[in-house]
């Protein structure tokens, strides 16, 4: 009876809802164990061009990690569940955002003049603080220009409140730093959305491009993804690429940029200059050693 199904999908809803806040709990618990104990660090993982057969990077993304005192370092499987949380989000943004300016700070005393990606969560983004605290860290930095930075998004943030998000992402667009749509093709924007907003970039989802080599549809979709980025005048990333087939099939399509365990994984910021130095070599040996050295 209608009666008895009922109780029953109360019975599993309830079991669901007990495993969502235990995660939610050791995620936070996790987060703030780390924001106190400095445990957060950042990874970043390059997004390169290709000219011919040279690839160029083109800019880097931060993604957040926790070390772990064990030595291990925890991905954000381990915490999601606090990056968008009321009490977590602007903390755990702030964090990320202060330590990229950092970072390229740091970088650019060494002669590392280099673009940056950050993923901000689409509560910090809508966050009535965002763009002061934009202000007090670059404040805090006045040697970093913005223009070097690219705020990530998902499509979370416009579906959420489109109004708001224009208007940061102007807000934003007037401080030079740019905005990237990322996970494209997993939410729900729709096309007026899409063009109505100042974004400067489209980030494939990492899903499209797993298929693509043997499924038609994802190669299609992904093709057209490209040219309509193209046609509303944003740049196109595709990330998770794995294998040279992809990469092979992005380029066809005239995709932009690409970013993936091909090119490079995610990597500390120390191992980063090192990285760098090996692939400016312009020895194409040395650039295949590059490659399936990791
Ligand atoms: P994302 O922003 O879409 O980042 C791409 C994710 O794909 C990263 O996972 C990256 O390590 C992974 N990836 C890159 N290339 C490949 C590949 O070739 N194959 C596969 N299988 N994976 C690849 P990660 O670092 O675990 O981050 C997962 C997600 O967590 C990110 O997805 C982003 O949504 C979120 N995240 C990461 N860092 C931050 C942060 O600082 N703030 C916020 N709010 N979210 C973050
Ligand atoms: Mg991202
Ligand atoms: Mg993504
Ligand atoms: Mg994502």
């Amino acid at each position: 009876s209608s009666k008895r199904s009922g109780r029953d999908q109360c019975q599993i809803y309830s079991i669901d809802m007990v495993y969502e806040a235990r995660n939610l709990a050791s995620h936070i618990a996790l987060c703030q164990e780390a924001l106190q104990n400095k445990r957060f660090v950042l990874f970043y993982q390059p997004i390169v061009k290709v000219v011919g057969d040279v690839q160029h990077v083109v800019a880097l993304e931060a993604l957040l990690r926790i070390h772990e005192e064990t030595g291990e370092v925890l991905s954000p499987s381990a915490f999601f569940e606090a990056l968008d949380h009321p009490s977590m989000a602007r903390k755990i943004g702030y964090f990320v955002l202060e330590s990229a300016v950092a970072q390229a700070a740091a970088w650019q005393r060494e002669g590392i003049f280099i673009n940056i990606n950050v993923n901000i969560s689409p509560r910090y983004f809508l966050h009535h603080d965002f763009l002061s605290d934009i202000d007090t860290i670059f404040g805090n930095h006045i040697d970093i220009k913005a223009d070097y930075f690219t705020i990530e998004i998902t499509e979370y943030a416009p579906v959420h409140d489109f109004e708001n998000t224009g208007s940061i992402i102007k807000n934003l667009n007037k401080r030079n730093i740019k905005v990237s749509l990322d996970d494209f093709g997993r939410g729900s924007t729709t096309l007026t959305e899409l063009q109505t907003l100042e974004l400067s970039e489209l980030k494939i989802d990492m899903s499209f491009v797993k298929h693509i080599v043997n499924n038609p549809r994802h190669l299609a979709i992904a093709a057209t993804m490209v040219n309509m980025a193209h046609t509303l005048g944003l740049r196109v990333v595709a990330e998770g690429i794995e294998n040279k087939e992809q990469l092979q099939l992005l380029r066809y399509m005239h995709c932009d940029f690409f970013q993936g365990y091909l090119i490079a994984r995610p990597m500390s910021a120390d191992a980063l200059p090192r990285w760098l130095a090996a692939r400016s070599r312009p020895s194409r040996i040395r650039r295949r050693f590059q490659f399936s050295r990791r």
